[in-house]
């Protein structure tokens, strides 16, 4: 049995950093941007108008000027501007050469073609820079999650086409006689097949792309056949099977497939049955089978991984800390995760802490992490959580 922390630097050892692929830009958010991007342009690419007014050289309440010409978005006034003239000027046109600043229109009386600058006069220039945003050679530095606001920057920048991680496939297999899908109708002794749904929305969401494999059987022969659909996955993840019961082959059948295996048991509560190892050209991490353990370890060992091969760095979960509202009791010789509802009071452990209770995984939002022998805690002090 290792450490929580030496099964993570193991799994990071399996996980290869996937390659880079290209993608257009509507494709691009939520991705992961894999190498430093540059501008090939400034913007604003002119020194523009900020505000709709006139585009002037120097201005004092009383002086009056002689509209000349109109500068708008997309139509610049190709001349200059001298003492005494004065070019209409709109939001994020071109400012004409000659002039040094823009007379918000609400400054000024307009009669026919002259102006007359009111008292009271806004004194700001209302010209923004050219390059004022950014300049040619600016970048957007990779690693790093493409939000919607990083899109919009590219696209300024004129980068139709983004550099990211490809997406590691992972390929999900329950195992069990007692499962069905959702939306089957389950025989008297079956329940419905929970984890590899819960495990294919954490990664849809951390950037993954999961595959659902049919439920294997608890038989070598069944176990095998749904190996042969892992194709070209990146990362295989067995759920169930993986204690020492009679029934828990997936151990055994992949050793016979050629896994080479890494570690099979972790100090950690719940999800102690967790393994993993090569399998072919693919990373395999078997889960455990109860609810709970599953989607915990899917937290702690498979979203760290994903991280890790989308380029992120090879870090655990970031935890927080926050003060308890309920006693706790002392930890035994495994790390605890227990389900915890924090909120701006502090955090408290849920009552029930079975590791198939997926009502209470889905009242909380947070793991509570006991280290290993931790004494027993009071009310006020602080401990770490995984926000969920
Ligand atoms: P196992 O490790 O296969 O003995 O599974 C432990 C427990 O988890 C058993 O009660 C299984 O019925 C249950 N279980 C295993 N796989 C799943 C699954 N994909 N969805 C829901 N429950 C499961
Ligand atoms: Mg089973």
């Amino acid at each position: 049995m290792i450490t929580v922390t030496d099964a993570l630097a193991r799994l990071f050892e399996l996980a290869p950093v996937l390659e880079i692929e290209e993608v257009p830009l509507l494709e691009a958010s939520g991705r992961v941007l894999a190498q430093d991007v540059f501008s090939t342009r400034d913007q604003p690419p002119f020194p523009a108008s900020a505000m709709d007014g006139y585009a002037v050289q120097n201005a004092a309440p009383g002086d009056r000027f002689t509209v000349i010409g109109e500068s708008a978005a997309g139509h610049r006034f190709d001349g200059s501007v001298h003492a005494g003239e004065a070019v209409r000027i709109f939001t994020g046109a071109p400012v004409p050469q000659g002039a040094n600043r823009v007379v918000i229109q609400e400054d000024v009386i307009r009669d026919g073609e002259s102006i007359t600058v009111q008292e009271g006069l806004d004194p700001k220039p209302y010209i923004r820079p050219a390059g004022n945003d950014f300049q040619t050679g600016s970048s957007l530095t990779a690693p790093r999650v493409l939000t919607p606001g990083d899109i919009a920057l590219l696209a300024s920048m004129n980068i139709a086409r983004v550099p990211v991680r490809r997406r590691p496939i992972v390929a999900l297999m329950s195992t069990g006689d007692e499962l069905v899908m959702p939306g089957e109708t389950p025989g008297p002794d079956q329940i419905i097949a929970s984890n590899t749904f819960g495990l294919h929305a954490l990664l849809s969401g951390i950037g993954a792309e999961p595959r659902m494999l049919p439920i294997a059987r608890d038989n070598a022969a069944s176990l095998k056949t749904v190996f042969g659909l892992i194709d070209d996955a990146d990362l295989v993840i067995t759920i169930g099977g993986a204690s020492v019961g009679d029934h828990d082959l997936v151990a055994p059948v992949a050793a016979e497939l050629g896994m080479q295996q890494s570690f099979h048991k972790v100090a950690m509560r719940p999800g102690k049955p967790l393994m993993s190892g090569r399998l072919g050209e693919a990373m395999m991490i078997g889960l455990p089978g109860n609810p709970v353990s599953a989607m915990v370890c899917g937290h702690v060992f498979v979203a760290p991984v994903i991280r890790a091969m989308l380029g992120l760095g090879a870090e655990p979960q970031p935890r927080l800390t926050a003060p308890l509202t309920k006693p706790l009791g002392e930890n035994g010789p495994r790390e605890h995760y227990m389900r915890a509802v924090c909120t701006d009071a502090g955090i408290h452990a849920a009552d029930r802490q079975d590791s198939v209770l997926l009502s209470v995984l889905g009242a909380s939002n947070a793991l509570l992490v006991r280290p290993v022998r931790d004494p027993a805690r009071d009310v006020g002090e602080r401990v770490e959580y995984i926000p969920l």
